[in-house]
């Protein structure tokens, strides 16, 4: 079986951090080798450049902010990603290029052709196989990571930012639904739990 590339994505208090662990156990109960993995991240240079991105004191302009995603997501493909994918091992990557479209171009206002140009210079046609996309109405975010903890450099934007990187989200998974599988996250941890499994199930090609 060729190996899979699988991203986690959506706004911030949809649900990622907490659906990771179903995603780990139904790997372990499926017994298929997997890596996870995170963006901006996984590398030693990814976690420098992430410390940086979501720190609230740094000011860096869009264009840098920008690069320092697509450095960190070059560093993390040439390491991690693509090797382990050589060694037949599945990898899950929490957030990886759709967040850069829906944070830098619907929330700060990169031009997606911009954002498009350093994806096919950095990844050249790479791509996830399945994106897991956990999608909430911005009431929802906004209560979830308000009450549950420190903002980060991003969290700490206002409703309209999130309004743009939501509506990006869902634009690239209605453009691409053979890649997306948008997953309603604002119901019980149960029903998410259960879409999250069909949609790997499905992309393991395994009766569901
Ligand atoms: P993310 O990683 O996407 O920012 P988290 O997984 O950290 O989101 O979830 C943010 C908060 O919302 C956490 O307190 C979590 O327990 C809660 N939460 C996540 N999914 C649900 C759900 N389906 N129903 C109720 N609360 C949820």
């Amino acid at each position: 079986m060729k190996p899979k590339f699988i991203t986690l994505d959506g706004i911030d208090g949809a649900g990622k951090s907490t659906n990771l662990a179903v995603i780990r156990r139904w790997f372990e109960s499926h017994d298929l080798p997997v890596l996870f993995t995170r963006e901006p991240g996984g590398t030693p240079v990814g976690e420098a450049l992430r410390e940086i991105l979501l720190n609230p004191e740094t000011k860096a302009g869009l264009r840098a902010e920008t690069l320092m995603m697509f450095a960190a997501r070059q560093q993390h493909l040439e390491d991690v990603i693509l090797p382990a994918l050589a060694d037949g091992i599945h990898v899950v990557s929490d957030r990886f290029t759709d967040a850069t479209f829906a944070y830098q171009g619907g929330g700060r206002g990169v031009p997606l052709q911009d954002i498009e140009m350093l994806e096919n210079w950095v990844q050249g046609g790479f791509g996830p196989d399945l994106t897991l996309l956990l999608d909430v109405p911005l009431e929802v975010s906004m209560a979830r990571i308000g009450q549950t903890r420190e903002k980060d450099r991003f969290e700490q934007e206002q409703a309209d930012f999130f309004t743009r990187v939501r509506a990006v989200y869902l634009e690239r998974a209605a453009a691409h639904p053979e890649r997306y599988a948008l997953i309603d996250g604002n119901r019980s941890l149960e029903e998410v739990r259960a879409d999250i499994e069909h949609a790997l199930a499905r992309s393991f090609g395994m009766d569901v």
